[in-house]
Protein backbone atom coordinates (compact mmCIF):
# COMPACT_ATOMS: atom_id res chain seq x y z
CA UNK A 1 0.00 0.00 0.00
CA UNK A 2 1.53 3.52 -0.76
CA UNK A 3 1.86 5.85 1.74
CA UNK A 4 0.21 9.21 0.95
CA UNK A 5 -1.75 12.24 2.87
CA UNK A 6 -4.72 10.30 2.19
CA UNK A 7 -3.49 7.09 4.43
CA UNK A 8 -5.73 6.52 7.55
CA UNK A 9 -3.33 6.64 10.63
CA UNK A 10 -4.10 4.20 13.82
CA UNK A 11 -1.47 3.26 16.05
CA UNK A 12 -1.42 1.66 20.06
CA UNK A 13 -0.33 4.10 22.85
CA UNK A 14 1.59 2.16 25.72
CA UNK A 15 4.96 2.10 27.95
CA UNK A 16 6.84 0.14 27.05
CA UNK A 17 5.03 -1.01 23.20
CA UNK A 18 7.97 -2.67 21.52
CA UNK A 19 6.52 -6.28 22.72
CA UNK A 20 3.23 -5.42 21.82
CA UNK A 21 1.90 -7.85 17.99
CA UNK A 22 -1.34 -5.25 17.34
CA UNK A 23 0.86 -3.53 14.65
CA UNK A 24 1.74 -7.04 12.83
CA UNK A 25 -2.20 -7.85 13.42
CA UNK A 26 -3.66 -4.25 11.68
CA UNK A 27 -1.48 -3.92 9.21
CA UNK A 28 -1.81 -7.15 8.05
CA UNK A 29 -5.26 -6.81 7.98
CA UNK A 30 -5.40 -3.74 5.97
CA UNK A 31 -3.57 -5.33 3.28
CA UNK A 32 -6.12 -8.23 3.39
CA UNK A 33 -8.72 -5.99 3.27
CA UNK A 34 -7.25 -3.39 0.76
CA UNK A 35 -7.59 -0.89 3.30
CA UNK A 36 -5.41 2.46 3.20
CA UNK A 37 -4.00 2.27 6.23
CA UNK A 38 -0.96 2.46 8.72
CA UNK A 39 -1.01 1.31 12.15
CA UNK A 40 1.90 2.51 14.58
CA UNK A 41 3.04 1.29 17.73
CA UNK A 42 3.70 4.57 20.05
CA UNK A 43 5.82 4.22 23.28
CA UNK A 44 4.84 7.54 25.34
CA UNK A 45 5.01 8.08 29.49
CA UNK A 46 1.76 8.89 31.34
CA UNK A 47 3.09 12.82 31.71
CA UNK A 48 2.98 13.30 27.45
CA UNK A 49 -0.36 11.40 27.23
CA UNK A 50 -2.07 14.33 26.62
CA UNK A 51 0.08 16.12 24.91
CA UNK A 52 0.03 12.99 22.72
CA UNK A 53 -3.76 13.36 22.20
CA UNK A 54 -3.64 16.66 20.43
CA UNK A 55 -1.15 15.43 18.10
CA UNK A 56 -3.53 12.73 17.31
CA UNK A 57 -6.34 14.92 17.12
CA UNK A 58 -4.11 17.52 14.69
CA UNK A 59 -2.90 14.42 12.63
CA UNK A 60 -6.45 13.46 11.85
CA UNK A 61 -5.99 9.57 13.28
CA UNK A 62 -8.67 7.50 12.91
CA UNK A 63 -8.32 5.65 15.52
CA UNK A 64 -5.59 4.32 18.51
CA UNK A 65 -5.29 1.53 20.90
CA UNK A 66 -4.39 1.82 24.16
CA UNK A 67 -2.14 0.08 26.72
CA UNK A 68 -0.95 -0.58 29.79
CA UNK A 69 -0.63 1.81 31.56
CA UNK A 70 -2.78 3.94 29.75
CA UNK A 71 -6.26 2.58 30.00
CA UNK A 72 -7.88 4.56 32.52
CA UNK A 73 -5.45 7.32 32.14
CA UNK A 74 -7.25 7.95 28.75
CA UNK A 75 -10.63 8.78 29.75
CA UNK A 76 -10.12 12.68 30.60
CA UNK A 77 -9.00 12.94 27.25
CA UNK A 78 -12.27 11.43 25.43
CA UNK A 79 -14.86 13.17 24.32
CA UNK A 80 -17.29 10.19 24.57
CA UNK A 81 -17.16 7.09 26.47
CA UNK A 82 -19.36 3.97 25.28
CA UNK A 83 -21.42 2.05 27.88
CA UNK A 84 -19.64 -1.53 28.02
CA UNK A 85 -16.46 1.10 28.84
CA UNK A 86 -18.19 3.18 31.36
CA UNK A 87 -18.98 -0.06 33.07
CA UNK A 88 -15.38 -1.47 32.70
CA UNK A 89 -13.43 1.89 33.77
CA UNK A 90 -11.26 1.69 31.04
CA UNK A 91 -10.52 1.78 27.29
CA UNK A 92 -8.62 -0.04 25.21
CA UNK A 93 -10.27 1.27 21.63
CA UNK A 94 -10.51 4.66 20.94
CA UNK A 95 -12.38 5.70 17.21
CA UNK A 96 -11.83 9.28 15.63
CA UNK A 97 -14.52 10.53 14.18
CA UNK A 98 -14.62 14.31 12.51
CA UNK A 99 -12.05 15.48 15.97
CA UNK A 100 -14.42 13.55 18.29
CA UNK A 101 -12.85 10.78 20.39
CA UNK A 102 -15.12 7.46 21.36
CA UNK A 103 -13.75 5.15 24.01
CA UNK A 104 -14.90 1.55 24.15
CA UNK A 105 -13.28 -1.27 25.71
CA UNK A 106 -13.03 -4.86 23.80
CA UNK A 107 -11.22 -6.65 26.05
CA UNK A 108 -13.75 -8.70 27.46
CA UNK A 109 -15.36 -9.06 24.34
CA UNK A 110 -11.94 -10.90 23.40
CA UNK A 111 -11.58 -13.00 26.34
CA UNK A 112 -15.74 -14.14 26.08
CA UNK A 113 -15.24 -15.06 22.51
CA UNK A 114 -12.16 -16.79 23.45
CA UNK A 115 -13.51 -18.96 26.36
CA UNK A 116 -16.76 -19.68 24.52
CA UNK A 117 -15.65 -22.31 22.82
CA UNK A 118 -14.50 -24.21 25.65
CA UNK A 119 -16.84 -24.37 27.64
CA UNK A 120 -19.85 -25.09 25.53
CA UNK A 121 -20.80 -28.15 27.42
CA UNK A 122 -21.19 -26.73 30.51
CA UNK A 123 -24.03 -24.66 31.59
CA UNK A 124 -22.51 -21.17 31.73
CA UNK A 125 -25.02 -20.53 34.99
CA UNK A 126 -23.21 -23.00 36.97
CA UNK A 127 -20.05 -21.67 36.14
CA UNK A 128 -17.61 -20.85 39.00
CA UNK A 129 -14.58 -18.85 37.91
CA UNK A 130 -11.22 -17.99 40.12
CA UNK A 131 -9.40 -15.35 39.00
CA UNK A 132 -5.91 -14.68 39.84
CA UNK A 133 -4.89 -10.90 40.11
CA UNK A 134 -6.89 -7.67 39.87
CA UNK A 135 -5.34 -4.87 37.53
CA UNK A 136 -6.67 -3.20 34.07
CA UNK A 137 -7.52 -7.05 32.20
CA UNK A 138 -9.00 -8.14 35.09
CA UNK A 139 -11.76 -5.58 35.22
CA UNK A 140 -13.18 -6.08 31.51
CA UNK A 141 -12.80 -9.82 32.39
CA UNK A 142 -14.53 -10.27 35.34
CA UNK A 143 -16.84 -7.60 34.39
CA UNK A 144 -17.64 -9.55 30.72
CA UNK A 145 -18.28 -12.83 33.04
CA UNK A 146 -20.46 -11.40 34.95
CA UNK A 147 -22.77 -9.79 32.15
CA UNK A 148 -22.13 -13.37 30.13
CA UNK A 149 -24.49 -15.08 33.38
CA UNK A 150 -21.78 -16.83 35.10
CA UNK A 151 -22.36 -18.20 38.95
CA UNK A 152 -19.34 -17.02 40.84
CA UNK A 153 -16.80 -15.13 40.17
CA UNK A 154 -13.93 -15.02 42.93
CA UNK A 155 -10.80 -12.75 42.49
CA UNK A 156 -7.54 -13.44 44.26
CA UNK A 157 -5.20 -10.44 44.25
CA UNK A 158 -1.78 -9.60 45.95
CA UNK A 159 -3.53 -6.23 46.97
CA UNK A 160 -6.54 -6.95 48.49
CA UNK A 161 -8.50 -3.93 48.37
CA UNK A 162 -8.31 -3.85 44.85
CA UNK A 163 -10.03 -7.26 44.55
CA UNK A 164 -12.66 -5.46 46.89
CA UNK A 165 -13.60 -2.58 45.32
CA UNK A 166 -14.10 -4.54 42.11
CA UNK A 167 -16.10 -7.07 44.12
CA UNK A 168 -18.13 -3.98 45.17
CA UNK A 169 -18.39 -2.88 41.73
CA UNK A 170 -19.89 -5.69 40.35
CA UNK A 171 -22.24 -6.64 43.06
CA UNK A 172 -23.70 -3.51 43.33
CA UNK A 173 -25.50 -4.56 39.52
CA UNK A 174 -25.47 -8.51 40.37
CA UNK A 175 -25.67 -8.97 44.04
CA UNK A 176 -23.80 -11.57 45.83
CA UNK A 177 -21.82 -12.93 42.31
CA UNK A 178 -18.49 -12.13 43.45
CA UNK A 179 -16.25 -12.11 46.16
CA UNK A 180 -12.23 -11.07 46.84
CA UNK A 181 -9.75 -13.26 48.76
CA UNK A 182 -6.09 -13.11 49.43
CA UNK A 183 -3.70 -14.16 47.15
CA UNK A 184 -2.48 -17.07 49.47
CA UNK A 185 -2.82 -20.83 49.43
CA UNK A 186 -5.08 -21.32 52.29
CA UNK A 187 -7.61 -19.02 50.72
CA UNK A 188 -7.01 -20.41 47.04
CA UNK A 189 -7.56 -24.30 47.89
CA UNK A 190 -10.81 -23.62 49.56
CA UNK A 191 -11.62 -21.72 46.23
CA UNK A 192 -10.55 -23.51 43.54
CA UNK A 193 -11.87 -27.05 44.76
CA UNK A 194 -15.15 -25.76 43.62
CA UNK A 195 -13.86 -24.17 40.41
CA UNK A 196 -14.63 -24.90 37.02
CA UNK A 197 -12.57 -22.16 35.24
CA UNK A 198 -9.03 -20.71 36.72
CA UNK A 199 -7.68 -17.65 35.30
CA UNK A 200 -4.82 -15.70 35.80
CA UNK A 201 -5.04 -12.25 34.99
CA UNK A 202 -1.48 -11.39 37.00
CA UNK A 203 1.73 -10.58 35.16
CA UNK A 204 3.38 -13.83 36.69
CA UNK A 205 5.00 -16.45 33.87
CA UNK A 206 5.62 -13.74 31.55
CA UNK A 207 8.68 -14.12 29.03
CA UNK A 208 11.21 -12.88 31.22
CA UNK A 209 10.30 -15.25 34.08
CA UNK A 210 9.17 -18.05 32.55
CA UNK A 211 8.94 -19.97 35.07
CA UNK A 212 7.24 -18.85 37.60
CA UNK A 213 4.02 -19.36 38.30
CA UNK A 214 1.31 -17.65 40.44
CA UNK A 215 -0.08 -20.50 41.94
CA UNK A 216 1.08 -24.01 43.44
CA UNK A 217 0.80 -26.79 40.96
CA UNK A 218 -0.78 -29.26 43.98
CA UNK A 219 -3.74 -26.84 43.89
CA UNK A 220 -4.66 -28.11 39.99
CA UNK A 221 -7.43 -30.78 39.66
CA UNK A 222 -8.54 -32.10 36.15
CA UNK A 223 -11.82 -30.97 36.27
CA UNK A 224 -10.32 -27.58 35.56
CA UNK A 225 -10.19 -24.87 32.42
CA UNK A 226 -7.46 -23.41 33.56
CA UNK A 227 -7.05 -19.86 31.42
CA UNK A 228 -3.58 -17.67 31.44
CA UNK A 229 -4.44 -14.16 29.79
CA UNK A 230 -0.51 -14.34 28.61
CA UNK A 231 0.27 -15.17 25.52
CA UNK A 232 4.44 -14.96 25.08
CA UNK A 233 5.39 -18.16 25.93
CA UNK A 234 2.81 -19.83 24.56
CA UNK A 235 2.81 -22.20 27.24
CA UNK A 236 3.62 -20.54 31.13
CA UNK A 237 4.48 -22.56 33.31
CA UNK A 238 1.11 -22.17 35.23
CA UNK A 239 -0.24 -24.08 31.68
CA UNK A 240 2.36 -26.77 31.52
CA UNK A 241 1.21 -27.74 35.35
CA UNK A 242 -2.21 -27.58 34.73
CA UNK A 243 -1.77 -30.31 31.55
CA UNK A 244 0.28 -32.42 33.85
CA UNK A 245 -2.55 -32.42 35.91
CA UNK A 246 -5.27 -33.43 33.03
CA UNK A 247 -6.64 -30.24 33.20
CA UNK A 248 -7.72 -27.95 29.96
CA UNK A 249 -5.67 -24.95 28.54
CA UNK A 250 -6.05 -21.87 27.05
CA UNK A 251 -3.71 -19.01 26.46
CA UNK A 252 -4.14 -15.26 25.82
CA UNK A 253 -3.88 -15.27 21.95
CA UNK A 254 -7.13 -15.57 21.19
CA UNK A 255 -8.09 -12.70 23.36
CA UNK A 256 -6.12 -10.76 21.92
CA UNK A 257 -7.40 -12.25 18.80
CA UNK A 258 -11.19 -11.37 18.97
CA UNK A 259 -10.13 -7.83 21.04
CA UNK A 260 -8.47 -6.70 18.07
CA UNK A 261 -11.05 -7.90 15.53
CA UNK A 262 -13.99 -5.88 16.80
CA UNK A 263 -11.23 -2.62 17.38
CA UNK A 264 -10.71 -3.26 13.44
CA UNK A 265 -14.16 -3.15 12.97
CA UNK A 266 -15.07 -0.47 14.93
CA UNK A 267 -12.41 1.71 12.61
CA UNK A 268 -13.18 0.65 9.22
CA UNK A 269 -16.94 -1.60 9.32
CA UNK A 270 -15.26 -4.61 8.73
CA UNK A 271 -14.98 -7.65 10.98
CA UNK A 272 -12.20 -9.76 9.62
CA UNK A 273 -11.97 -13.01 9.39
CA UNK A 274 -10.40 -14.73 12.65
CA UNK A 275 -8.26 -17.28 10.51
CA UNK A 276 -6.45 -14.21 8.94
CA UNK A 277 -6.02 -12.21 11.80
CA UNK A 278 -4.58 -14.97 13.93
CA UNK A 279 -2.19 -16.31 10.94
CA UNK A 280 -0.75 -12.26 11.44
CA UNK A 281 -0.13 -12.33 15.37
CA UNK A 282 1.36 -15.83 15.12
CA UNK A 283 3.64 -14.87 12.46
CA UNK A 284 4.61 -11.50 14.57
CA UNK A 285 4.97 -13.93 17.40
CA UNK A 286 7.64 -15.64 15.54
CA UNK A 287 9.54 -12.61 14.76
CA UNK A 288 9.78 -12.07 17.87
CA UNK A 289 11.44 -15.18 18.98
P1 LIG B 1 -1.60 -4.79 35.56
O1 LIG B 1 -2.72 -3.79 35.52
O2 LIG B 1 -0.21 -4.30 35.76
O3 LIG B 1 -1.94 -5.88 36.71
C1 LIG B 1 -1.00 -6.84 37.09
C2 LIG B 1 -1.63 -7.78 38.11
O4 LIG B 1 -0.65 -8.77 38.45
C3 LIG B 1 -2.03 -7.08 39.41
O5 LIG B 1 -3.18 -7.69 39.92
C4 LIG B 1 -0.83 -7.36 40.32
O6 LIG B 1 -1.15 -7.40 41.70
C5 LIG B 1 -0.47 -8.78 39.87
N1 LIG B 1 0.93 -9.10 40.15
C6 LIG B 1 2.03 -8.64 39.51
N2 LIG B 1 3.14 -9.18 40.05
C7 LIG B 1 2.73 -9.97 41.07
C8 LIG B 1 3.40 -10.80 42.01
N3 LIG B 1 4.73 -10.90 42.01
N4 LIG B 1 2.68 -11.51 42.91
C9 LIG B 1 1.30 -11.42 42.90
N5 LIG B 1 0.62 -10.64 42.04
C10 LIG B 1 1.31 -9.93 41.14
O7 LIG B 1 -1.58 -5.64 34.21
P2 LIG B 1 -2.77 -5.98 33.21
O8 LIG B 1 -2.76 -5.01 32.09
O9 LIG B 1 -4.03 -6.20 33.95
O10 LIG B 1 -2.24 -7.37 32.60
C11 LIG B 1 -2.22 -8.54 33.40
C12 LIG B 1 -1.79 -9.74 32.54
O11 LIG B 1 -2.74 -9.96 31.50
C13 LIG B 1 -0.45 -9.53 31.85
O12 LIG B 1 0.23 -10.76 31.85
C14 LIG B 1 -0.82 -9.16 30.44
O13 LIG B 1 0.15 -9.55 29.50
C15 LIG B 1 -2.10 -9.97 30.25
N6 LIG B 1 -3.01 -9.35 29.26
C16 LIG B 1 -3.39 -10.10 28.21
C17 LIG B 1 -4.27 -9.57 27.28
C18 LIG B 1 -4.66 -10.41 26.10
O14 LIG B 1 -5.30 -9.88 25.18
N7 LIG B 1 -4.36 -11.68 26.10
C19 LIG B 1 -4.77 -8.27 27.42
C20 LIG B 1 -4.36 -7.52 28.52
C21 LIG B 1 -3.48 -8.08 29.44
P3 LIG B 1 -1.29 -6.03 42.55
O15 LIG B 1 -2.65 -5.47 42.22
O16 LIG B 1 -1.16 -6.44 43.95
O17 LIG B 1 -0.17 -5.13 42.07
Amino acid sequence: MKISTKTNLFGVLGDPIAQSLSPDLHNGLFETYHINGLYLPIEISSENLGDLVTGIRLMDFKGFNITKPHKLEILPYLDEIDLTAKKIGAVNTVVCNCGKLKGYNTDGFGFIKSIEPKLREKKRSDLKVLILGCGGAVKAVAISLAEWGVKEIVIANRTLEKAEILVEQINRIWPGKSKAIPIEPDFLEKNIHEADVLVNGTSIGMANAPHQTPINKELLHKNLLVYDMIYNPEKTQLLCDALEKGASVENGLEMLLYQGLLAFELWTGVFPNPEIGRAYLKKGLKKDE
